[in-house]
């Protein structure tokens, strides 16, 4: 019987409205599974690991990037796969989190959550819960895991986790991927797009757990004054994500670029993403990004914001020397970033 280990973070899916206040307070596994009698039905055998308390994901840390990191580790052997229930504001940022230190993957990790909570009539939290199950527990005809990556389930659609970004608050579609195509879509059939999910040759697990936090961000925006821009720059991060135009461009004030210069020479790192969710950033396209290239900032690609952070507080805890941080942020390690 294929065995799925269940974490349950919190999040709206486990939500219930209280009659008498109108607020939503959490419910317990028990209790979700009450409201899938579905699940009873499935040839699953089901460990279930709870919070206690739930939380809801703005309460997400690194900390507990590490714990889930670690219990995935100690659970590794025994279970065909693990799913994730998790409120869907950052999920991003966990599962990015999670893709990066979970080297060597060979089994499915999957994310989960809902808009409305499981026990209102309209819930999308049923279809995502029982959909993301069946996936985690797919496999190929030699009896590999279909889908070995860290991924997130939403409203019929498997997106790889450090491609994903959550953009609607409103709608159960509440995730894209627009520099990644869609790993799984869910309609009549399940359709695995084989050709783009990812797969080791001979996967080993490895889970690093140490991740740092000296990380800041930059986001320009015309008429940024020096003092803003000092702030970040000379505060103890060690490395900063800056947040720029269209294809990597920024100011090409002198003032701007000295004041990056020299953070570069004292030994900040510098990330170029864009502020644009779609498409790259191509440093020296523009005369305003070919500076930029030349002073040592560094090309983020198509990453999200999300891959992003994630992925630097995961280098700066691997205690890397800085060429060898610079080379391994710069290429893709996980599959967050497409080259140009
Ligand atoms: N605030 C909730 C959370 O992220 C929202 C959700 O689950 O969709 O925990």
């Amino acid at each position: 019987m294929t065995k799925i280990f269940v974490i349950y973070t919190g999040g709206t899916i486990g939500m219930i409205t209280d009659p008498s206040s109108g607020a939503l307070k959490p419910f317990t596994f028990e209790q979700i599974i009450e409201n899938v009698p579905e699940l009873r039905r499935m040839d699953y055998e089901l460990t279930v690991y709870s919070f206690d308390p739930i939380i809801d994901s703005s309460d997400m840390t690194p900390e507990i990037w590490a714990f889930l990191a670690k219990l995935i580790k100690d659970n590794y052997d025994d279970h065909d796969g693990f799913l994730i229930l998790h409120g869907s504001d950052t999920m991003a940022f966990t599962a990015s989190a999670l893709s990066f230190m979970l080297e060597g993957l060979g089994k499915p990790v999957i994310f989960t959550g809902s808009q409305l909570p499981i026990s209102e009539v309209r819930t999308d939290a049923k279809e995502n819960f029982i959909t993301a199950l069946e996936i985690a527990s797919a496999k190929t005809e030699d009896g590999k895991a279909r889908v070995p990556e860290v991924c997130i389930y939403f409203e019929n659609k498997l997106y790889r986790a450090n491609r994903t970004f959550k953009y609607n608050s409103a709608k159960f579609e509440a995730f894209r991927s627009p520099n990644y195509p869609v790993l799984v879509e869910a309609g009549v059939h399940i359709k695995y797009h084989d050709a783009v999910i990812g797969r080791l040759g001979n996967p080993v697990l490895r889970v690093h757990t140490n991740v740092s936090n000296k990380v800041a961000v930059l986001k320009l925006y015309p008429g940024i004054s020096p003092a803003i821009v000092d702030s970040v720059l000379n505060s103890d991060a060690e490395a900063i994500i800056m947040e720029t135009f269209g294809t990597g461009n920024t100011t090409t004030a002198k003032w701007f670029l000295d004041k990056l210069k020299s953070a570069i020479d004292k030994g900040k790192i510098i990330l170029d993403i864009s502020q644009c969710k779609v498409g790259s950033v191509e440093m020296g396209r523009y005369a305003t990004s070919s500076a930029l290239k030349e002073m040592g900032v560094i090309n983020g690609y198509d990453m999200t914001f999300e891959a992003a952070v994630t992925k630097l507080m995961y280098l700066l805890g691997r205690d890397y020397p800085r060429d060898r941080l610079i080379r391994r942020l710069s290429n893709s390690i996980r599959g967050e970033l497409t080259k140009n």
